[in-house]
């Protein structure tokens, strides 16, 4: 079993500097940094391996497939996906959530029919289902949280009904870290005949998770929180849904045969995959996967439920500092404000001392406004994290309260 200093020595821009201090990085909510070992799968990509997938007669574009279809098993196993052509190839959760939204919605979303998504989801997974209730005049309801930050599920039972058509709520909040009883949630809404998608965007950094078992209709994420590469995502969904959705884009790749005035769809997941794909960082993130793998998910668990518990005791400690989300279910992220402060400059002066977080609505504009605030102050904790970098944002906090 590797050590967390091991650990942080695969991550070469974790020994940098930032204004001249040791980079502190806790913005790992927003994007998480890449061990080595995904840098190298893209650049050797591109050394020894690039070339156009699928269809190809020549031996490199043979091999590019394999790597890039090896990936698609890779995910199947860390989803424990029933199929392997359930996993589709996208851009990230943003791109998921719209071809969920463009596909599967405007073919099953009707005048009357009901979404329901929650009062804690990014921006991601509310335009375009605000966006499709509109279009399709179709209503969108959304549960509201407790004072801890926590989905009231009593008002969510009370909200599902033989008129919900979707369920859209995130595994956990990027903006007060709350973990969601999702499966739970699930089998409500299929009481109702309903589908659920699930925006995994801030679940997977965490660990697998087990689509079959939560039973799932459609689970995304992204590949840049989960120490991969940005630009590359998953969108799984049930094949027997995907299978009857219509294409998101057009193009190469997605038909079977083409004529001036015909055209039939290629199976799945290539339906949903039109053009050249992103296959380098595809590539990069089956090892990012990999990598997770190998330090071990409960190493993972291990460390950051430390760094959070750490965290939280300590900056509780700090004086006129009020923590933004308490939920029973807490991933390791802590949103917070520090006296009448404005999120804003705080994280500009931690910047100062080396220490990356994140200030500001963390793209939950209507739960901000509910909250009767503009924005917060967001450390989010990845495994590489210590608990003497907690000691030093503390100490920066302090430093902060004096200069404010
Ligand atoms: N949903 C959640 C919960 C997120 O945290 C994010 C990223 N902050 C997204 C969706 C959007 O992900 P991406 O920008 O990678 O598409």
């Amino acid at each position: 079993m590797k050590s967390i200093a091991d650990i942080r020595k695969d991550f070469p821009i974790l020994h940098t500097q930032v204004n001249g201090k040791a980079l502190v990085y806790l913005d790992n909510a927003a994007t998480s940094q890449k061990p080595i070992q995904v840098i190298d799968a893209l650049s050797n990509y591109y050394k020894t391996l690039n070339s156009n997938i699928h269809r190809s007669a020549h031996s490199l574009a043979a091999q590019a497939t394999e790597a890039y279809e090896a990936t698609r098993d890779i995910v199947q196993t860390f989803i424990n996906a029933k199929y392997r052509e359930e996993i589709n190839f996208v851009r990230g959760t943003t791109e998921a959530i719209n071809l969920v939204a463009y596909s599967w919605g405007r073919t099953n979303i009707q005048e009357g029919d009901e979404i329901i998504i929650s009062a804690l989801e990014h921006h991601s997974n509310l335009v375009p289902w605000q966006i499709l209730a509109k279009e399709q005049k179709a209503k969108l309801l959304i549960i509201p949280i407790n004072e801890k930050g926590e989905l009231d599920q009593h008002m969510y039972q009370k909200q599902l009904s033989s008129k919900t058509k979707l369920v859209a709520v995130n595994h956990t909040s990027n903006s007060l870290g709350t973990i969601n009883p999702i499966k739970e949630m699930i089998q409500q809404a299929h009481l109702f005949g309903a589908k659920v998608l699930i925006d995994g965007a801030q679940a997977c950094p965490h660990g697998p998770v087990d689509v079959q078992d939560l039973d799932a209709d459609f689970f995304c994420f992204s590949g840049h929180k989960t120490y991969a590469p940005t630009g590359i995502g998953v969108l799984y969904g049930k094949r027997e849904l995907m299978e009857q959705m219509p294409p998101f884009h057009y193009g190469g790749e997605m038909i079977k045969e083409v004529d001036y005035d015909m055209v039939t769809f290629n199976d799945l997941p290539y339906k949903f995959e039109a053009g050249t794909p992103n296959i380098a960082d595809t590539i990069a993130l089956g090892t990012a996967l990999n990598y997770m793998k190998e330090i071990g998910y409960e190493t993972i668990k291990t460390q950051e439920n430390a760094l959070l518990q750490y965290a939280t005791e300590k900056m509780s400690g700090i004086d006129e500092l009020r923590i933004i989300g308490n939920a029973a279910q807490k991933a390791p992220v802590i949103s917070f404000l520090l006296g009448t402060a404005h999120p804003y400059d705080v994280g500009v002066l931690l910047d100062k001392m080396g220490i990356a977080i994140r200030t500001g609505h963390h793209c939950c504009q209507p739960l901000m406004k509910s909250l009767g605030i503009q924005g917060t102050c967001r450390a989010s904790f990845a495994f590489y994290n210590t608990l003497e970098e907690v000691d030093v944002l503390v100490e920066g906090l302090l430093r902060t309260k004096k200069m404010l």
